[in-house]
């Protein structure tokens, strides 16, 4: 049965998309450890990360990269943390987080966001992807 991730992917399911190109597509996290929280996705459907091949392994984190760089323009924090979970979608997705302080890393502090700051959010990172 396809991820959640794929039905995003293949527009069954809504998203507030940020990002997307041939291999990848990024999208804020619906239930955010902070303002801004992104996922970035392989269109190929694998479970785990390190089973990813080399090659789309490096271009996923080019594209985080640069998804992260965006992020950093359009939400104030810290930093941007990046984290690699997977134990409740088996589809393989790095979180981008920008952090001000630890707890913004741990996953079970999470804000609630209406669908119009969702929006908002995504419009404001997606115009500085570069
Ligand atoms: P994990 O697999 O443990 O890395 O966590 C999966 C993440 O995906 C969680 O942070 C969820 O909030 C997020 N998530 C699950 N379904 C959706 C969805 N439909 N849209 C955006 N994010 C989602």
């Amino acid at each position: 049965m396809a991820t959640v991730f794929t039905k995003i992917i293949n527009g069954e399911i809504p998203s507030y998309k940020i990002a997307e190109d041939e291999n990848f597509i990024a999208f804020l996290d619906i239930n955010p450890n902070a303002k801004g929280h992104t996922l970035c996705v392989p269109k190929q459907e694998v479970d785990k990360i390190f089973d990813l091949g080399e090659h789309v392994y490096l271009q996923l984190m080019q594209f985080s990269r640069k998804v992260a760089l965006a992020l950093r323009k359009a939400v104030p924090c810290e930093r941007v943390g990046m984290a690699v979970i997977g134990l409740e979608v088996p589809h393989v997705h790095v979180h981008l987080i920008p952090i001000n302080e630890m707890k913004d890393m741990t996953f079970d502090h999470k804000v609630t966001l209406s669908e119009a700051e969702f929006k908002e959010l995504a419009a404001e990172i997606s115009s500085h992807i570069s």
